[in-house]
Order: structure tokens, then C-alpha cells, then sequence
């Protein structure tokens, strides 16, 4: 029987496909738009030019300097470019980072945002933006922070290097696990998760063996929207406060740490939500926990915490924060089992 449920689902227009990233005119256009401005990370600033370029008149501009968990001091340098440069939208070209800035542009002035997503973080299609100011994160959930149009072009992705293709395709498959067993879920999101999970099991596998893969390039994509459509959706529960802790309290790295506590996070919560689980544990040999650790292991994702710059001695302190305000979970939190997965976790042990 279909259980009771209430669905609310973001608005977006998604444009997938190769060489998609020629859209980006007609999309600003059709958001009735005529000077964007582009974002990207300094890593990405050529393609962010060459995309300006191809632009012409509809570019008002490049805007380079996107950092990691979205500073509001970078925003507020953007702010001042955009509207030196007369902009009236912005053009995101990259992963979490860039969207973030993107995000917080919205926020700030409501303009439409058209993202070319890059990496496999599912941001695109959130309506969540994180922001850091004197070393405090905050989340804002607000409607005018979600991208209005996305554009998923895998050739794009063709130079994304493996590992952190590998970290930011177990970053998706993160939220699609704990998109199953959220509390709020409904028929559409499992069916997004289980559909988003098989995408980068398949996918994964064969970018680590040939990189360059265009079919594997846009399984992953394909896979990281969905997945990216679920964190959106639903709640989160220990997983992500797991690594919202060890990110923001110790500044580890945002998709390693998913790729290293997503097995362990999976196996604490694999008996309280095994009906619910189910359909992601056949996808990795049956046993949720074990079997998404063997596949990390296989992809050559790092397993251990100790490797992501976690010391032991932080770990009773990360359990403590992580245990206080806890998101709802399927299982209750237990600090000295939070206490024990953490332990696990650093050590690179395979969960059971
Ligand atoms: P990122 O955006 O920081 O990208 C990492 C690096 O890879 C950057 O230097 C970037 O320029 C480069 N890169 C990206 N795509 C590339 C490509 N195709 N080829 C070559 N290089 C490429 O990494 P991320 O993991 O996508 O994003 C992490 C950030 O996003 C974090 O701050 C996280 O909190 C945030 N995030 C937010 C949400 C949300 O819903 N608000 C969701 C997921 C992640």
C-alpha cells in the first residue's frame, strides 16, 4: 500500500544534453534578460571567458573569483562587479562553489540565475544556499535562491578529474540514501533516489577506466540531477549534520568527507530503515553499508577521515557537536555510537 504523503516539488527548467552549453544565450534571453554576468571559480576562469566571448553583447562581464562554502565577503565583491557592470542575470559555470555565489546573488538582488553544472553536488537544483562569514556557516532556504534555469552538458564534464569525479558522484549518491529513509519522502523522490543512485553506480566505474567517456559522462549527470532533485526536496538526517559538522567545526573537505562517512552514516541507519533502504542495498550487493564501501573502495575513493586531516583527538568533540541540535534520523542519535561510527570512519574501516 502506498502510504499517506504530501509532495512539493521546485520549479526548473533543465536542459540536458552535449554542446547544451550553446543554450545559454537563448536562455537569457528567454528569462527576458540581456547582460549576464558570468561566474566561475579562478580554476574554471578560461572557460568562464571563452563562454563570455561567445556571449558578446549578452556578457557584461566575468566574475572569477568563487571560493568554496560561498564567503560573503567574495559575494559582496561580486555584487559591487555586478552591478558596476550593469547585469540584470547571472550565468553560473561550475560546481557548488560557483552556484553558491550564484545563489547568494539571487538572494541579494532576485535576479534569474542560468547554471552550466560542472561538478555532481546537486546544488542546481536546490533551493539552499550556505554562506560563510567569520568562520560561521548559515543555511538560507528561500525560493529566490533557486537557479531558475540548469543546463547539464556532459562534454563539460569530460575534464572533471577522476577523483573528483569519484568524490562528487558519492557526494550525490549521499543524498539520494538519505533522501529514502527522510521522513517527508514521497513515492516521486524514492523513485528519484533509487533511479539517481543506479545512474552512478553504472556510471562511475567506467569514468574512473576511461575518463573521457561521453555516454558514462552523462549516465553521471543524469544521475547527480536526480540525486541533487532529492536534497532539494526532502530533509536530511545524520549524514549530512555528520558532515556539516566535520566541514564547517573542522573544515575537512566538502566531497571527501561525504565519500567517507556516506557507508558508515548508511550502515547506522541500515536496520531502523531497511524496507525503505532496500532498493538502494540490491544496487550495492545487498548490504547498504558494506557493499557502498567496497564500491568507494573499487573507485579508489578515500576511506579514512585520518586522511582527510581529522585528528583522533577530535573525535569525542565532533561526536559532541554533531549530537547537539541533531536532524531528525531513523535511528535515534546515540552519541557514543556516533562516537564509534566517527572512530570507524577515520580509521578507514569497512562498516558492518
Ligand atoms: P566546487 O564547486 O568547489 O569545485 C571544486 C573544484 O573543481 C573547483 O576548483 C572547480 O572550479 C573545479 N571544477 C568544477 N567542475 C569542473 C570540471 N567539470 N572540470 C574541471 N574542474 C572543475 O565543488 P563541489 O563539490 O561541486 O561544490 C562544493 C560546494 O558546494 C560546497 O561549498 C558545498 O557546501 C556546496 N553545496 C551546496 C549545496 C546546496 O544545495 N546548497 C549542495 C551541494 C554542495
Amino acid at each position: 500500500m502506498t502510504a499517506p504523503f504530501t509532495a512539493s516539488f521546485h520549479p526548473a527548467r533543465i536542459i540536458f544534453g552535449p554542446g547544451t552549453l550553446a543554450q545559454v544565450a537563448d536562455e537569457i534571453a528567454g528569462q527576458g534578460c540581456a547582460r549576464a554576468l558570468v561566474l566561475s571559480t579562478p580554476f574554471q576562469k578560461a572557460d568562464a571567458e571563452a563562454l563570455a566571448a561567445s556571449l558578446g553583447a549578452q556578457a557584461a562581464g566575468v566574475f572569477a573569483e568563487a571560493a568554496m562554502h560561498t564567503p560573503v565577503d567574495v559575494t559582496n565583491h561580486a555584487l559591487e562587479a555586478y552591478q558596476a557592470a550593469g547585469a540584470d542575470c547571472v550565468v553560473a559555470l561550475g560546481g557548488g562553489s560557483t552556484i553558491g555565489l550564484g545563489k547568494a546573488l539571487a538572494y541579494q538582488t532576485d535576479c534569474p540565475q542560468i547554471v552550466v553544472a560542472t561538478t555532481y553536488a546537486g546544488s542546481e537544483v536546490t533551493p539552499i544556499l550556505g554562506q560563510t562569514e567569520n568562520g560561521l556557516k548559515t543555511t538560507i532556504r528561500d525560493a529566490k535562491v533557486l537557479p531558475e534555469v540548469v543546463i547539464y552538458d556532459a562534454q563539460l564534464t569530460l575534464g572533471l578529474p577522476v577523483p573528483m569525479s569519484v568524490t562528487s558522484g558519492l557526494n550525490a549518491i549521499a543524498h539520494s540514501i538519505e533522501a529514502l529513509y527522510a521522513q517527508d519522502r514521497n513515492p516521486v523522490t524514492s523513485m528519484q533516489a533509487v533511479e539517481g543512485t543506479r545512474a552512478l553506480r553504472d556510471a562511475l566505474p567506467v569514468i574512473v577506466a576511461d575518463p573521457l567517456n561521453e555516454a558514462a559522462r552523462s549516465e553521471a549527470l543524469y544521475g547527480s540531477w536526480l540525486c541533487g532533485a532529492v536534497l532539494g526536496t526532502v530533509g536530511m538526517s545524520l549524514h549530512h549534520k555528520l558532515c556539516h559538522t566535520l566541514g564547517g567545526s573542522f573544515d575537512t573537505p566538502h566531497s571527501e568527507t561525504h565519500a567517507v562517512l556516506i557507508p558508515h552514516t548508511a550502515a547506522y541507519n541500515a536496520e531502523a530503515a531497511q524496507d525503505a533502504l532496500s532498493p538502494a542495498a540490491e544496487l550495492f550487493g545487498g548490504e547498504i553499508g558494506g557493499g557502498l564501501w567496497d564500491f568507494a573502495k573499487s573507485l579508489g575513493a578515500p576511506l579514512a577521515l585520518k586522511d582527510l586531516g581529522l585528528s583522533e583527538s577530535d573525535l569525542d568533540r565532533a561526536a559532541e557537536i554533531a549530537t547537539q541540535n541533531p536532524y531528525w534520523n531513523p535511528r535515534p542519535i546515540e552519541q557514543d555510537a556516533i562516537r564509534a561510527l566517527l572512530q570507524d570512519a577515520w580509521a578507514g574501516n569497512r562498516p558492518t
